[in-house]
């Protein structure tokens, strides 16, 4: 088969021939139509410090896929051939405290594939059936190669309350504009989305027209909490940036006892206004990947009754033209690319 792999320690990708997995019996075998390539992807590309301590050499990248079940494991009884079905790229293991208390998401012993283990830019993947989620008819193959980053986004929104309340996300990378799109069908009140880079608040625009939309090199936060009406400042934030500066404007804008829900990762260590958190009573908390499978149930059931992320995929390349689609991604003015691997 076809597949993009990570071939040398250095930079680039390279599309070579591999054997189809072997799977085992709990697992099942996908042949995969549509990828979507992730910010992961690109450090994997890049070869940067993180990829090169964290990726053993080969290995088969990508894990946002889309696809249809072409071989299933003897023990694997709720599975069929022909399902359509996109899938969980987090592999976790049963035995830990958090599992086995049913919070899959947070077990310590979570390798994931395109990054750990062999990957999803394949035109087959072995995958444990536990990992599959069925797509329903009415989701296209293409976004179920983004309900991954869709994940991100719906687990990072609905970590508090937002029925009502006023919102700031930092950050409008693809997953900070699907946040919005995701905190508008819950029923914020005011939605405001930061950047630095007026392509991708033209983006978030385009995807959610309903947002207010701040370049923060051009306009303060304080000026749009007076001009919405808010009295004090946004009761949530949703930071999707990784940026230093991003975190320390959310917190100025954010009322006493606000809530911060942190998915962007910062380069390296950073310095934090520790008591200015204290003094606001501020809650934080880390979001890592997706909730195991309650995530993936309410962001199905959200595309499923109104929810539009579509135009987030503003890229779509054959996979021989997966250096295109990689360019495009590192030119920072595309929002989701993905690649077509039929
Ligand atoms: P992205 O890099 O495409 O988007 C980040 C955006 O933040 C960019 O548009 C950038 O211009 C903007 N930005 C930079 N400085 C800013 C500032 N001072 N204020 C406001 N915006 C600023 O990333 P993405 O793919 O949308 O992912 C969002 C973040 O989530 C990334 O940091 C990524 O590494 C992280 N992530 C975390 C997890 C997890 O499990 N925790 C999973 C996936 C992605
Ligand atoms: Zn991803």
């Amino acid at each position: 088969m076809k597949a993009l792999e990570k071939s040398h320690p250095k930079e680039g990708l390279w599309m070579v021939q591999a054997p189809v997995p072997e799977i085992g019996p709990d697992e099942v075998l996908i042949k995969i139509n549509t990828t979507g390539i992730c910010g992961t992807d690109i450090h994997i590309w890049n070869w940067d410090d993180w990829a090169a301590h964290t990726v053993p050499v080969p290995m088969i990248t990508g894990h946002e896929f889309a696809g249809e079940i072409v071989e299933i494991g003897r023990n694997v009884s709720e599975l069929n051939i022909g399902q359509r079905c996109s899938g969980e790229g987090h592999l976790i293991k049963t035995d830990s405290r958090q599992s086995r208390a049913g919070k899959f998401h947070l077990d310590p012993g979570t390798r994931g594939i395109g990054v750990n283990e062999q990957g999803a830019f394949a035109q087959y993947l072995k995958l444990p059936a536990f990992n599959v989620v069925p797509l329903p008819d009415d989701i296209p193959d293409e976004i179920g190669a983004i309900l991954d980053p869709l994940g991100n986004a719906v687990h990072t929104a609905l970590s508090f309350d937002l029925l009502g309340e006023d919102v700031l996300i930092t950050g409008a990378g693809p997953i900070g504009i699907m946040a919005a799109a995701v905190a508008r069908h819950a029923g914020a009140r005011h939605v405001v989305i930061t950047d630095i880079n007026p392509d991708r608040l033209a983006l978030a625009s385009h995807v959610v027209p309903t947002l207010r939309t701040v370049d923060v090199t051009q306009e303060e936060l304080q000026g749009v909490v007076h001009e919405l009406g808010m009295k004090q400042g946004f009761d949530v934030g949703l930071e999707m940036s990784g940026n230093q500066a991003a975190l320390d404007q959310m917190v100025e804008a954010l009322v006493m006892g606000g809530k911060i829900a942190l998915l962007g990762i910062p380069p390296g260590k950073s310095p934090v206004d520790w008591s200015r958190i204290v003094f606001k009573a501020i809650t934080l908390k880390g979001v890592y990947g997706r909730e195991m499978f309650e995530t993936w149930y309410k962001m199905i059931a959200m595309l499923q009754n109104g929810l539009d992320v579509s135009r987030v995929i503003t890229h779509r390349f054959g996979i021989d033209q997966f250096a295109e689609g990689f360019a495009a991604m590192k030119s920072g003015r595309s929002g989701k690319v993905v690649l077509d691997w039929r």
